[in-house]
This record gives structure tokens, sequence and C-alpha cells, in this order.
């Protein structure tokens, strides 16, 4: 067994047996179950939504290709520069070379996945670059030293408390400050670093091929303060972001909105079409752009798979997922996590060892059917598992012993013949190390089903 899947095992019963961390998780998700409930009912027909949407984005990833460059040609004509990057050590490599002939001293960041990544921290921190997130729940777990717990909401699993607490350790808050009191002296705080940054970096919820724009949504308007204030910015998108047209925008904004938050469209939404032109006010005087691949051609080239790069990082999926709800977002040990995170983890850079992580799920669908871009996630995890047994010596062991179940469950007759006590000895020899100490002790009815049924039956003719 590799290390991360030992770990997901060790972590996996611990955190599900941590009442404290289950119940700000219920609380957390059960809040944003509600939100999602009410805003769902924006849409007269979601469902036709989401068709559209899959639709959409089923093109995009189909003539990825030709969109990309014309998304880079209409980039450039808007004055940015686009680099392409094939992995994570290019892009960074790029990251560099801008931070050091840029002389960056201070930089500022809105949320975003790519960034954690590609690990772009620990690349400043060895830069000596003062960074920091602007995001409120990413400013709260980079204050805690720690890595984003959800890909929509970092600090999923911290409580008023904790947060209050942290403040108080770092800052000298009052341990009893109100999030109001927090989020005012963050604000304060974040205001001066932003009018110092020499950087500001983002991701891109949207690339806009027919106007080589940057989409972004947000709704604490640091984005805005990060692409406006610094003299340059630098903007890491995955490839697989791309939708082919501005109006577009129409149906995917409310749809992340919805499904993230359940807002009907979120705070700020904001359209980045190159740097500050002579006669506007603000803007960066330089805007990078770095279009990563990071692993996603593995994806494209599957036809099966490629469904997969049509995720608009919505976060849904892992909110609705019972065993993210159980185990919560370290226990993955990857960036991207829940059911989308166990699909494409191990088609990206630096995240081989991951494959273990399509056999921690349940099956039970709920994920493919709250999906805005109806990405059939349960379906991909199989496929996963099928090219994961095909590919190990573990495929030949689990046949066999699925056909010597399947064998001994296909004789229920002789079975049934077995005495439930016997039944009860055996499993508790063999089966009990299997079944985990924390569930109830399995116990066979001293009558088998079939038997009841024909009694009942019997009875009553
Ligand atoms: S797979 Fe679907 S539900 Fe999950 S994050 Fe992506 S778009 Fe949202």
């Amino acid at each position: 067994m590799e290390k991360k899947e030992r770990i997901f095992k060790a972590q996996s019963k611990q955190v599900t047996l941590d009442r404290e961390n289950r119940q700000k998780l219920d609380y957390n998700i059960g809040r944003y179950d509600q939100a999602v409930e009410r805003g769902v009912h924006f849409f007269s027909d979601l469902d036709n939504a989401r068709s559209q949407a899959s639709n959409i984005k089923d093109f995009a990833v189909d003539d990825l290709e030709n969109l990309l460059v014309g998304f880079e040609k209409r980039a450039l004509e808007n004055g940015s520069e686009v680099f392409w990057a094939c992995d994570k050590r290019e892009a960074l490599a790029i990251l560099k070379d801008i931070v050091l002939k840029e002389k960056v001293e201070l930089a500022v960041k809105m949320k975003s996945m790519i960034s954690e990544e590609l690990e772009i921290n620990k690349l400043l921190q060895e830069l000596q670059v003062e960074t920091w997130e602007t995001d409120l729940g990413e400013f709260i777990v980079q204050l805690a030293g720690e890595k984003l717990y959800h890909i929509l909401t970092p600090a999923m699993h911290k409580s008023r408390g904790d947060i209050a607490t942290l403040f108080h350790q770092k800052f000298g808050l009052d341990p009893e400050s109100t999030p109001e009191q927090i989020t005012l002296f963050v604000r304060d705080y974040l205001r001066e670093k932003f009018t110092r940054a020499d950087l500001g970096i983002t991701g891109a919820n949207f690339l806009i091929a027919d106007t080589g724009s940057i989409a972004l949504t947000e709704n604490e308007g640091n984005g805005m303060m990060t692409f406006s204030w610094p003299k340059t910015l630098e903007v890491i998108a995955g490839i697989e972001k791309i939708i082919p047209k501005l109006t577009d925008l129409g149906l995917f904004w409310p749809l992340v909105a919805v499904h993230g938050t359940g807002q009907h469209v979120t705070a700020y939404n904001s359209l980045l079409s190159g740097p500050k032109q002579m006669d506007e006010l603000d803007g960066p005087k330089r805007m990078v752009i770095i279009l990563l691949d990071g692993g996603r051609s593995r994806m494209f080239g599957d036809p099966e798979m490629r469904k997969a790069l049509t995720c608009i990082r919505c976060g849904a999926c892992l909110n609705a997922c019972p065993i993210y709800r159980n185990v919560g977002g370290y226990t993955y040990q990857t960036t991207y996590t829940g059911p989308i995170g166990s699909v494409i983890s191990m088609y990206l850079d630096d995240s081989r060892d991951t494959g273990f992580l399509n056999f921690a799920c349940s099956l039970c669908g709920r994920c493919s059917e709250v999906c805005p871009v109806k990405i059939p996630i349960h379906r991909l995890l199989l496929l996963n598992r099928s090219r994961i047994n095909e590919n190990s010596d573990k495929g030949a062991t689990e046949k066999l012993v699925y056909r010597t179940a399947g064998e001994i469950l296909m004789r229920r007759r002789s079975l049934d013949r077995i005495p439930a006590k016997w039944k009860n000895l055996a499993m508790k020899k063999i089966g009990h190390k299997h079944w985990g100490p924390n569930r109830k002790p399995l116990n066979f009815a001293p009558e088998s089903f079939s038997r009841m049924w024909r009694r009942r039956k019997h009875n009553q003719s």
C-alpha cells in the first residue's frame, strides 16, 4: 500500500470519529445546503440550464486547441503577454523570472486553486517575497499555517471561536471578537498591503476565447484590489478554463454562484481584458497570462475522461459527498478534494499516487446529481477504478475474491443451512478485523430471509 493511501485510511478513521470536527462540517455544509435550496429557484428550468452549460463546456473542451489559440491571439492584441506552461516546473520558472526582473518585494493573491496546485507560496517564500492571501477564508488558513480545506470554502473546518482565538494569538484581538470585527480588522490590515504590493496574482474562473479576457468572480472585492493596485498582474489558468464566448457568462456566472454559495449572482464579477490603457485610471501596467497544462492533456487525450475537464469548480459535489462530509478535506492530501478531486488528481502533475481515492467512494451518485455541468462523476470514478485494476496485479486478486464471493452467495440454500451462531462465530474469527472496531458487530438472524418469506407465505395460504 502506498504511503498516501496508508495516511488516508488512518486519517479518515480519526477524522470520522472527531465529533467536534463533524459538528463544524455539518453546520457549515448545512448552511450551504439551505442557501442552495433557496438559490436554485432562481432558475425557471435548472435542468435545462445545466444541459446547456454541459454542452457549451463539452464543445469548448472538444475544440480546446482552436479556442486557446484564438484566446491567445486576442489577449496579445489586448496588450497582455501569454505564456504556455507544460507543467508546474515551467509555470514556476516563468513566475520566478517575473519576480526577479520586476524586483517584487510584496505580492497579493486572490484565491485560486491553481496557485495551490503549483505551490506558488513556497516559491515566493524561497524568493523572500512577502506574500498575502487576500480572500478572508484563505487569509485565515494562511495565518494558521494550513492548506485549503475545501475548493470554495477554505476555512470550512473552523468555527467562529477557532477563528477568534487565531486572531487573538496572531494580532492580539479580543478572543471574543465577532466575525464583523475580524472582517473589519482584516480589511484594514490588507488595504495597506494592497497599496504597497508590486505583484498581484490571480487564477481565472473562465478564459473567454472571443475577447481574450479573463473572467473572475468573488464576494469580497479583494480580487478587484489584487488586479487593480499592483503594477504587475500575473494570471495563471488551467487550459480547461476556456469558454467560447463572452455571452456564455450569462449562463455560467449564475450557475457557479448558485451551486457554489447559493447566491443568484456573486457580488463582484470582473472581466480583465489586458493591462491599463492610456485613457484608464487604474489597472496593472503589465499583465502576464500563464496557460497551464499540468497533466490536463492526459485527460484531454482520453475521450471518456475528457468530460472531467468541464468542471467549473463550484464545489457542489464536495458538499454533497457523504465521504467528504465524513473524512473532511485534508485527508485527501491533494489540492482538489472530494469526488472531482478523486477523479482528476491522478492525472495532474505530482499527484500520480492518488489513484486509491477513486476507491474511497460508495458510488451513491449524489455528486453527479448536483453537478451544474452534468459530469457523471461516479461513472468516471468507476472508469478510473477499472483502468487502475487493468494495470495492476491487484486486479487478479480482486477478481478471485469477487468470483469466490459470487460463487458462495449464489448458493443461498447451502448458506441458509448453516446455523446463524456458526456464521457469527466465523465473522468474529475472520471478518471482525475488516468490519472495523467502530461498527456494531454483525449478528446473523436466526432465520434467513428466504426461509422467513416461505414460512409467512405458507402461513397466509
Ligand atoms: S465536478 Fe461539477 S459539482 Fe464538482 S466542482 Fe466541478 S462543476 Fe462543481
